[in-house]
Protein backbone atom coordinates (compact mmCIF):
# COMPACT_ATOMS: atom_id res chain seq x y z
CA UNK A 1 0.00 0.00 0.00
CA UNK A 2 1.32 3.91 -0.95
CA UNK A 3 0.10 6.75 0.84
CA UNK A 4 0.51 10.09 -0.10
CA UNK A 5 -0.85 13.54 1.60
CA UNK A 6 -0.99 15.54 -1.29
CA UNK A 7 -2.27 18.50 0.95
CA UNK A 8 -3.44 18.81 4.08
CA UNK A 9 -4.55 21.91 5.89
CA UNK A 10 -8.23 24.57 6.07
CA UNK A 11 -6.98 25.23 2.33
CA UNK A 12 -7.58 21.89 0.89
CA UNK A 13 -7.46 18.78 1.86
CA UNK A 14 -6.28 15.41 -0.50
CA UNK A 15 -4.92 11.88 0.49
CA UNK A 16 -3.92 9.79 -1.86
CA UNK A 17 -3.81 5.50 -1.31
CA UNK A 18 -2.84 2.98 -4.26
CA UNK A 19 -2.59 -0.71 -3.64
CA UNK A 20 -2.23 -3.22 -6.11
CA UNK A 21 -4.93 -2.86 -8.17
CA UNK A 22 -6.59 0.44 -6.95
CA UNK A 23 -6.63 4.50 -6.44
CA UNK A 24 -8.24 6.01 -4.64
CA UNK A 25 -8.43 10.01 -3.51
CA UNK A 26 -9.56 10.66 0.04
CA UNK A 27 -11.46 14.33 -0.06
CA UNK A 28 -10.27 16.71 -2.83
CA UNK A 29 -10.37 20.42 -1.67
CA UNK A 30 -8.19 22.05 -4.01
CA UNK A 31 -8.00 22.57 -8.31
CA UNK A 32 -7.13 20.65 -10.75
CA UNK A 33 -3.94 21.71 -11.80
CA UNK A 34 -2.72 22.03 -8.11
CA UNK A 35 -3.62 18.46 -7.96
CA UNK A 36 -1.86 17.70 -11.00
CA UNK A 37 1.47 19.39 -9.68
CA UNK A 38 1.21 17.49 -6.92
CA UNK A 39 0.80 13.77 -8.39
CA UNK A 40 3.89 15.00 -10.22
CA UNK A 41 5.98 16.05 -7.44
CA UNK A 42 5.03 12.94 -5.48
CA UNK A 43 5.92 10.94 -8.64
CA UNK A 44 2.18 9.44 -8.49
CA UNK A 45 0.83 10.86 -11.94
CA UNK A 46 1.02 7.46 -13.74
CA UNK A 47 -1.37 6.10 -11.43
CA UNK A 48 -4.80 6.62 -12.59
CA UNK A 49 -7.39 7.21 -9.76
CA UNK A 50 -10.57 4.56 -9.48
CA UNK A 51 -12.91 6.62 -6.81
CA UNK A 52 -12.72 9.63 -4.58
CA UNK A 53 -13.98 8.70 -1.34
CA UNK A 54 -15.20 12.15 1.24
CA UNK A 55 -14.63 12.77 4.72
CA UNK A 56 -17.00 15.06 5.01
CA UNK A 57 -18.86 18.09 2.76
CA UNK A 58 -16.28 21.14 4.07
CA UNK A 59 -15.23 23.66 1.49
CA UNK A 60 -11.70 22.33 2.08
CA UNK A 61 -12.39 18.86 1.44
CA UNK A 62 -14.81 18.89 -1.51
CA UNK A 63 -14.17 21.71 -3.39
CA UNK A 64 -11.99 20.21 -6.60
CA UNK A 65 -14.60 17.34 -6.56
CA UNK A 66 -16.33 18.46 -9.18
CA UNK A 67 -13.39 20.07 -11.79
CA UNK A 68 -11.83 16.41 -11.45
CA UNK A 69 -15.30 15.02 -12.72
CA UNK A 70 -15.33 17.22 -15.45
CA UNK A 71 -11.83 15.11 -16.73
CA UNK A 72 -12.26 11.89 -15.19
CA UNK A 73 -15.06 10.09 -15.05
CA UNK A 74 -15.26 8.35 -11.05
CA UNK A 75 -17.13 7.37 -8.94
CA UNK A 76 -17.91 9.56 -5.66
CA UNK A 77 -17.87 7.55 -2.66
CA UNK A 78 -20.08 9.47 0.64
CA UNK A 79 -22.54 8.90 2.94
CA UNK A 80 -26.27 10.47 2.83
CA UNK A 81 -25.40 13.14 5.07
CA UNK A 82 -22.81 14.37 3.35
CA UNK A 83 -24.26 14.32 0.06
CA UNK A 84 -26.77 16.25 1.57
CA UNK A 85 -24.61 18.62 2.98
CA UNK A 86 -23.07 20.16 -0.32
CA UNK A 87 -25.72 21.22 -2.76
CA UNK A 88 -23.14 21.60 -6.03
CA UNK A 89 -22.36 17.55 -4.75
CA UNK A 90 -26.18 16.61 -5.26
CA UNK A 91 -25.86 16.83 -9.20
CA UNK A 92 -23.30 14.26 -8.94
CA UNK A 93 -24.29 11.12 -11.75
CA UNK A 94 -21.86 8.42 -10.14
CA UNK A 95 -22.80 8.49 -6.53
CA UNK A 96 -21.68 5.55 -4.58
CA UNK A 97 -23.27 5.98 -0.86
CA UNK A 98 -21.78 4.03 2.53
CA UNK A 99 -23.14 4.00 5.33
CA UNK A 100 -21.14 5.38 8.16
CA UNK A 101 -19.96 2.24 10.48
CA UNK A 102 -20.61 0.16 7.80
CA UNK A 103 -17.60 -1.66 5.71
CA UNK A 104 -17.81 -1.38 1.98
CA UNK A 105 -14.89 -2.05 -0.21
CA UNK A 106 -13.58 -0.30 -3.36
CA UNK A 107 -11.35 -2.75 -5.78
CA UNK A 108 -9.41 -4.76 -3.57
CA UNK A 109 -9.44 -2.18 -1.15
CA UNK A 110 -11.18 -2.88 2.15
CA UNK A 111 -13.02 0.47 3.62
CA UNK A 112 -14.56 1.21 7.68
CA UNK A 113 -16.00 5.13 7.88
CA UNK A 114 -16.58 5.37 11.32
CA UNK A 115 -18.25 8.53 13.27
CA UNK A 116 -15.97 11.55 14.16
CA UNK A 117 -16.98 14.68 16.30
CA UNK A 118 -16.88 17.99 14.01
CA UNK A 119 -19.63 20.42 13.14
CA UNK A 120 -20.62 18.78 9.63
CA UNK A 121 -23.57 16.86 8.42
CA UNK A 122 -22.03 12.98 9.10
CA UNK A 123 -18.44 13.10 9.09
CA UNK A 124 -16.30 10.31 9.05
CA UNK A 125 -12.92 8.83 9.53
CA UNK A 126 -11.39 5.96 7.16
CA UNK A 127 -9.82 3.12 8.41
CA UNK A 128 -8.28 1.01 5.30
CA UNK A 129 -6.85 -2.56 4.84
CA UNK A 130 -5.09 -4.35 1.68
CA UNK A 131 -2.49 -6.98 1.75
CA UNK A 132 -2.40 -7.27 4.77
CA UNK A 133 -1.83 -3.74 5.38
CA UNK A 134 -3.70 -1.52 7.69
CA UNK A 135 -3.96 2.39 8.15
CA UNK A 136 -6.27 4.73 9.65
CA UNK A 137 -6.99 8.36 8.19
CA UNK A 138 -8.85 10.59 10.85
CA UNK A 139 -8.79 14.66 10.76
CA UNK A 140 -11.40 17.16 11.37
CA UNK A 141 -12.19 16.41 14.70
CA UNK A 142 -12.61 17.69 17.81
CA UNK A 143 -12.17 14.81 20.09
CA UNK A 144 -10.63 11.32 20.11
CA UNK A 145 -13.29 9.01 21.31
CA UNK A 146 -13.59 5.48 22.51
CA UNK A 147 -14.40 4.38 19.33
CA UNK A 148 -12.29 6.85 17.18
CA UNK A 149 -9.30 5.35 19.75
CA UNK A 150 -10.55 1.56 18.67
CA UNK A 151 -10.10 2.52 15.06
CA UNK A 152 -6.13 3.40 15.53
CA UNK A 153 -5.21 0.41 17.05
CA UNK A 154 -3.69 -2.37 15.36
CA UNK A 155 -3.01 -0.31 12.31
CA UNK A 156 0.59 -0.01 10.22
CA UNK A 157 0.10 3.51 9.62
CA UNK A 158 -2.01 6.57 10.50
CA UNK A 159 -2.86 10.13 9.42
CA UNK A 160 -3.97 12.03 12.52
CA UNK A 161 -5.12 15.49 13.11
CA UNK A 162 -2.80 17.74 15.04
CA UNK A 163 -4.65 21.29 14.02
CA UNK A 164 -3.11 23.68 16.35
CA UNK A 165 -1.42 24.38 19.93
CA UNK A 166 -3.86 25.45 22.23
CA UNK A 167 -1.77 28.25 23.24
CA UNK A 168 -1.15 29.55 20.13
CA UNK A 169 -5.02 29.67 19.19
CA UNK A 170 -5.88 31.64 22.44
CA UNK A 171 -3.39 34.32 21.99
CA UNK A 172 -4.08 34.75 18.02
CA UNK A 173 -5.54 36.88 15.93
CA UNK A 174 -9.29 34.44 15.06
CA UNK A 175 -11.97 35.65 16.86
CA UNK A 176 -13.67 34.63 19.87
CA UNK A 177 -16.01 32.95 18.35
CA UNK A 178 -13.99 30.27 16.17
CA UNK A 179 -11.79 30.26 18.57
CA UNK A 180 -14.39 28.89 20.41
CA UNK A 181 -15.32 26.40 17.76
CA UNK A 182 -12.00 25.22 17.13
CA UNK A 183 -10.92 24.41 20.62
CA UNK A 184 -14.69 22.53 20.95
CA UNK A 185 -15.29 18.87 20.70
CA UNK A 186 -16.72 19.41 17.25
CA UNK A 187 -13.69 21.38 16.01
CA UNK A 188 -10.23 20.70 15.43
CA UNK A 189 -7.75 18.19 17.68
CA UNK A 190 -5.44 20.02 18.96
CA UNK A 191 -1.53 18.38 19.33
CA UNK A 192 -2.15 18.25 23.01
CA UNK A 193 -4.95 16.33 22.68
CA UNK A 194 -3.33 14.11 19.99
CA UNK A 195 -0.14 14.53 22.39
CA UNK A 196 -2.50 12.59 25.09
CA UNK A 197 -3.44 10.11 23.33
CA UNK A 198 0.22 9.56 21.82
CA UNK A 199 1.19 8.84 25.33
CA UNK A 200 -1.68 7.41 27.03
CA UNK A 201 -3.55 5.35 24.35
CA UNK A 202 -1.70 4.54 21.64
CA UNK A 203 -0.86 1.20 21.38
CA UNK A 204 3.03 1.14 19.42
CA UNK A 205 1.86 -0.55 16.49
CA UNK A 206 1.81 2.06 13.86
CA UNK A 207 5.55 2.28 12.40
CA UNK A 208 4.19 5.75 10.60
CA UNK A 209 2.15 8.48 12.06
CA UNK A 210 1.44 11.81 9.87
CA UNK A 211 0.60 14.73 11.65
CA UNK A 212 -2.24 16.57 9.33
CA UNK A 213 -4.08 19.55 9.00
CA UNK A 214 -1.99 21.67 10.61
CA UNK A 215 -3.33 25.21 10.88
CA UNK A 216 -1.11 28.15 9.32
CA UNK A 217 -2.13 30.62 12.18
CA UNK A 218 -2.10 28.63 14.94
CA UNK A 219 0.15 25.91 14.87
CA UNK A 220 4.05 25.28 13.85
CA UNK A 221 5.30 22.16 12.50
CA UNK A 222 8.40 22.45 14.74
CA UNK A 223 5.85 22.46 17.90
CA UNK A 224 3.93 20.23 16.39
CA UNK A 225 6.54 17.37 15.81
CA UNK A 226 8.37 17.88 18.67
CA UNK A 227 4.92 17.70 20.71
CA UNK A 228 4.22 14.01 18.87
CA UNK A 229 7.72 13.39 18.89
CA UNK A 230 8.15 14.08 23.20
CA UNK A 231 4.52 12.34 23.58
CA UNK A 232 5.54 8.99 21.99
CA UNK A 233 8.71 9.03 24.01
CA UNK A 234 7.25 9.79 27.07
CA UNK A 235 5.28 6.65 26.51
CA UNK A 236 7.67 4.35 24.46
CA UNK A 237 10.95 5.72 25.59
CA UNK A 238 13.03 2.38 24.15
CA UNK A 239 10.59 2.57 20.85
CA UNK A 240 10.08 5.72 20.03
CA UNK A 241 12.40 5.73 17.19
CA UNK A 242 10.93 3.05 15.43
CA UNK A 243 7.53 5.20 14.84
CA UNK A 244 8.20 7.63 12.32
CA UNK A 245 6.67 11.23 12.17
CA UNK A 246 6.15 12.60 9.06
CA UNK A 247 4.66 16.33 8.33
CA UNK A 248 1.73 16.84 5.88
CA UNK A 249 2.03 20.43 4.42
CA UNK A 250 -0.65 23.00 2.80
CA UNK A 251 1.23 23.89 -0.28
CA UNK A 252 2.89 19.95 -1.30
CA UNK A 253 3.02 16.62 -0.96
CA UNK A 254 4.14 14.95 1.76
CA UNK A 255 6.39 12.03 1.33
CA UNK A 256 5.28 8.64 0.00
CA UNK A 257 5.04 5.52 1.92
CA UNK A 258 5.20 2.24 0.72
CA UNK A 259 4.41 -0.40 3.43
ZN1 LIG B 1 -10.81 20.42 7.09
ZN1 LIG C 1 -14.06 20.16 8.49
Amino acid sequence: MRVSVLGSGSSGNCTHITTKSTCILVDLGFGLRSLERRLYQAKLHKAKVDAILLTHGHTDHVSGVLPFLSRHQVPVFMNQGTREEVLELQSIDRWESFGTNSPFSVGDLQVEAFTVSHDAAEPVGFRFSAQGICGTLVTDLGELTAQVMRKLSGCDWLILESNHDEEMLKIGPYPWHVKQRVLSKFGHLSNQKLSAFLTHHFDGQATHIFLAHLSRQNNDPKIALDNASNALSRHFPLFAKSCKLHLTHQGKPSIVLDL
